[in-house]
């Protein structure tokens, strides 16, 4: 099986664009006492998570970053309530994405390299194509537009690591205080065969949330079906 890295079509007909942010999240953390790192991380995202049912749902209103103790405290309210083996780290976003959206989107559509939408009628043919392990979240979002898209955030499950072969050889290690991992993407990316999904077609790179795969399998049903809006970008793995 082949893989690809998903990416916005930067043609200048896809105007598109949404002016909003998801409901919930975890707050950000204060300075680690080891390395110094603080805040929250950026594109992780379950968009199919509800938080309403949690008494304290005003906690995740605000990501002010709390002690280390409170965060890890309000993660493990969240737990139960997000998919099986999810990363929680400081400044993970839940629920539906909330606001405005204006400009013309494609079949598919990238607000950002982390953030996937599709519109419902290309899931329904994408997953009757036999696409597998697909799932879109309502969007709560008001268009400026004379006939809005019905438009769905992916949620995506986190799989995969890189090769060895592509990390440099002096990489420092996680902090053993925080496990903040200081590596950088490499350029190329190599991933690890043994660690991708294979009944899974789209992910998110569980060493790197920001980068969203696609199988080969997604990417031949996207190109049958004719759907717009994203390019794929071949991996190497090993
Ligand atoms: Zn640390």
């Amino acid at each position: 099986m082949k893989f690809f890295h998903i990416e916005a079509d930067k043609a200048p007909r896809y105007t598109g664009n949404l002016d909003a942010g998801h409901k919930w999240g975890l707050p950000g953390v204060e300075p680690c006492p080891t390395c110094g790192v603080s805040g929250g991380v950026v594109g992780l995202q379950y968009p199919c998570v509800d938080l309403s049912s949690l008494s304290e749902r005003k906690k995740f209103d605000d990501p002010w970053p709390v002690p280390f103790e409170e965060f890890a405290r309000l993660r493990e309210l969240v737990r139960p309530l997000a998919p099986q083996g999810a990363m929680l780290e400081p400044g993970t976003r839940f629920g539906p994405l909330e606001g405005t959206g204006s400009g013309y989107f494609g079949q598919l559509f990238m607000q950002n390299p982390w953030s996937l939408y599709v519109r419902r009628e290309a899931l329904d043919r994408l997953s009757g194509d036999g696409v597998q392990g697909l799932q879109g979240c309502p969007i709560n979002v008001r268009f400026r537009v004379k006939r809005p898209p019905e438009l769905l955030a992916f949620q995506l499950e986190l799989h995969g690591r890189y090769h060895p072969d592509c990390l440099p050889p002096d990489r420092k290690q996680p902090c053993p205080t925080c496990e903040n991992d200081p590596l950088k993407r490499p350029d190329p990316m190599i991933l690890e065969a043994a660690s991708l999904p294979v009944n899974l077609d789209v992910f998110r790179l569980r060493q790197a949330w920001t980068v969203i795969i696609a199988s080969e399998r997604m990417v031949g049903a996207v190109q049958r079906l004719a759907l717009d809006g994203v390019i794929f970008r071949g991996l190497e793995t090993r």
